[in-house]
């Protein structure tokens, strides 16, 4: 079963994460979204609201699984039994970004391959933190979020 982890923070999820997710779905049997949470990194919104509005976005699609994990993405993958991570590509800045740790995942991990899709261009400028920052400046992100995001 070919099955894909797209991990992120998801701090919140953006409707350039939804288009990525939808597709890549049929691509894949299954798609795990890894919700990562690094003790180091502060986040806007906990876990549990991050989690609630992934699901709320993708229910009744059985394909799109949704879980919170620590540590490696690689190490998630193998406990999932996924062979895949997937990343979206933007820009020039997130390939040279998302490139070097492809490399270090595929040394930690050779059974796993990183498939990138880009970006739709009309998503090329949405990124969590600027959402996050309108957020901080009572601007509306209805626009840039799916509507399960509700804070
Ligand atoms: P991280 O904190 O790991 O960067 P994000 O939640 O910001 O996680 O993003 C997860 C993935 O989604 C990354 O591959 C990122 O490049 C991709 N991504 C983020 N925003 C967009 C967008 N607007 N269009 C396409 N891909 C995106």
């Amino acid at each position: 079963m070919s099955i894909a982890v797209f991990p992120g923070s998801f701090d919140p999820i953006t409707v350039g994460h939804v288009d990525i997710i939808n597709r890549a779905a049929p691509l894949f049997e299954k798609i795990i979204i890894g919700i990562g949470n690094n003790i180091q990194k502060e986040y806007m919104f906990p876990a549990e609201k991050r989690e609630e509005w992934i699901k709320n976005t993708f229910a009744g699609n059985s394909k799109i699984e949704v879980r919170t994990y620590d540590g490696l993405t690689v190490n998630f993958c193998k406990r999932m039994h996924a062979v895949y991570i997937i990343r979206g590509l933007r820009n020039s800045n997130d390939f040279e970004f998302e490139q070097a740790i492809a490399q270090m995942n595929k040394a930690m991990a050779a059974g796993i391959e990183t498939v990138f899709i880009p970006c739709d261009p009309q998503y090329t400028a949405v990124a969590s933190s600027i959402v996050r920052d309108i957020i901080k400046n009572k601007g509306d992100v209805k626009m840039f979020v799916p509507g399960a995001v509700k804070f």
